[in-house]
């Protein structure tokens, strides 16, 4: 079991300096005797402009099948085997996490007593794990990284190199790159998601595994659109545990989130429960002016990208103009909750026919957006980091290619509108940023530019004289003006 944390750097940020982070000197080999085997940390690389540590684990397979006798397998006559003869001792997994967290455990509480301004800064990293094994395959992998802001490359380990038409195994070579995230951080997703992914724990879970789940999620696992899953994997799908530990998080959510009063004016889900005196909450002025826009293009066939829980989807499948809705979402807890609103399982077939909800990253070109009319990226773009944005952009209006695209998103300069949310403050903790009217117009302009299309501009709730409307719109055509006039004439 193996995996390899790497940096890089220069004369004056030098590399090495993942020593430091790690508490392990570039200098020695180290070797720590855990519960289940040896750990060696040693680095295969170590000078100014590229230092690189790995992690091995020697494990014991007979300590292992001793250690685990609690657990009470056996049964089937082959268990006995099985315990012997698995993948424990070269697959990445449980086990890894433990030696992780045992032999890095300062580093991984970002603990850095002789530099501490070291452990608070993000870093160039670069994670390998030759043999991953991943429950729920590279698109899985992908899920649990990429909101965390790593670039993610998951590709399938074939079961033999000798044998391709054996097809792959269900492992991953997983390599991870970041430059914004601090080596603590990138120890604690390790930590949490080898073993989700491993998805076989090696040892009982027990009530305090929620608290170290808890601890190691501090600051990503409450905002993780597979929050669930993660946790519930991570808990050995203990059911009681998975629910306190979903609990606790939505607590700590409420209690940090002095933004949360905003989000749930802004996507109040309660437009149903309105009364007349009530103004119409801004998530449903938002879906009525990106369904008049699309009622003007003509759009028959609609993707909705980054659908979220399914509130737009429902909302064109009343008019009958709409005659194929595809939802598509990175989370599938976000999708499981939109087919749930949708009653997709009770739904009549004539109805049922219009709708499909997919998963897909849209940070990836991606065949089956092809051939719709219009698309809408309702308050998605803001999630997804900056360097991230040109794939989408790419993927949207380069490849798919429909002739509507409807963009919308926060205004941030209405924000000092808003009583509750403190100064400087985006509107959601999961909000990469917020851009002012001018940014968005000028990012919308260079995509339309980039990609033959034509965009303008509209306002989306009440357009305040000094800092613009709550919700900012672009809506980009194929058919410039131009040539709108000219079929005109
Ligand atoms: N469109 C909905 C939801 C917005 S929340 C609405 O207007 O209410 C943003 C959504 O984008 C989330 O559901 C999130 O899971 C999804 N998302 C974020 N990054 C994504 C990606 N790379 N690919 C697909 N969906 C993504």
């Amino acid at each position: 079991m193996f995996l390899t944390i790497g940096t890089t750097g220069t004369a004056e940020d030098p590399a090495t300096d993942l020593g430091f982070l790690l508490h392990k000197h570039p200098g020695k080999a180290q070797a720590f005797s855990t519960s289940h085997g040896t750990a060696h940390v040693l680095y295969p690389e170590a000078d100014a402009e590229r230092c690189t540590a790995a992690l091995l684990l020697e494990i014991d397979p007979v300590a292992l099948v001793r250690r685990g006798k609690g657990k009470g397998r056996g049964g089937a006559p082959d268990a006995a085997l099985a315990q012997y003869v698995n993948d424990r001792p070269y697959a990445a997994s449980s086990l890894l996490a433990v030696a992780l967290s045992h032999v890095f455990s300062s580093a991984m509480k970002g603990v850095c007593t002789a530099r501490p301004e070291l452990a608070a800064a993000p870093r160039p990293l670069r994670i390998e794990v030759p043999v991953l094994p991943a429950r729920g395959g590279p698109a899985l992998v992908r899920a649990l990284f990429e909101p965390l802001g790593w670039e993610v490359t998951a590709e399938p380990v074939a079961l033999d190199a000798e044998f391709p038409e054996w097809g792959d195994s269900r492992y991953v070579r997983l390599v991870l790159e970041t430059d914004t995230l601090t080596v603590a951080a990138a120890l604690r997703h390790l930590y949490v998601l080898l073993p989700v992914l491993d998805d076989a724990k090696h040892y009982w879970v027990s009530p305090d595994e929620v608290d170290k789940l808890l601890r190691a999620g501090e600051g990503w696992l409450g905002g993780h659109p597979e929050q669930k899953l993660i946790t519930s994997r991570y808990l050995a799908r203990r059911w009681s545990l998975t629910r306190e530990a979903m609990e606790r998080l939505e607590l700590v959510r409420l209690a940090e989130s002095d933004d949360s009063e905003v989000e749930s004016i802004d996507n109040a889900v309660g437009a149903e429960t309105e009364t007349e005196e009530r103004p119409t909450p801004l998530a449903q002025q938002r879906r009525d002016a990106i369904l008049a826009a699309l009622r003007e293009s003509g759009a028959a066939r609609v993707l909705d990208l980054g659908c979220g829980q399914g509130q737009l989807v429902q909302a064109l499948l009343k008019d009958p103009a709409f005659t194929e809705i595809v939802g598509i979402d990175v989370s599938m807890r976000a999708l499981t909750i939109a087919s749930r609103r949708l009653r997709l399982d009770r739904m009549g077939e004539r109805v049922a026919s219009r709708v499909k909800l997919v998963q897909g990253s849209l940070a990836y070109t991606d065949k089956r957006l092809k051939g719709y009319d219009a698309a809408v990226l309702s308050e998605v773009i803001e999630h997804l980091d900056l360097p991230r944005l040109p794939a989408l952009e790419y993927a949207v209006f380069g490849a798919a290619r429909p002739r509507t695209v409807v963009v919308t998103t926060p205004n941030v300069e209405y924000n000092v509108r808003w009583e509750s949310l403190p100064a400087g403050h985006v509107r959601h903790g999961d909000h990469r940023f917020e851009w002012t009217r001018e940014e968005f117009r000028a990012w919308a302009r260079t995509v339309a530019e980039r990609h033959g299309y034509g965009v303008e501009f509209r306002p989306v709730g009440p357009d305040d004289p000094e800092v613009g409307p709550p919700t900012q719109m672009a809506v980009f055509s194929t058919q410039t003006v131009n040539e709108k006039e000219a079929k005109a004439a």
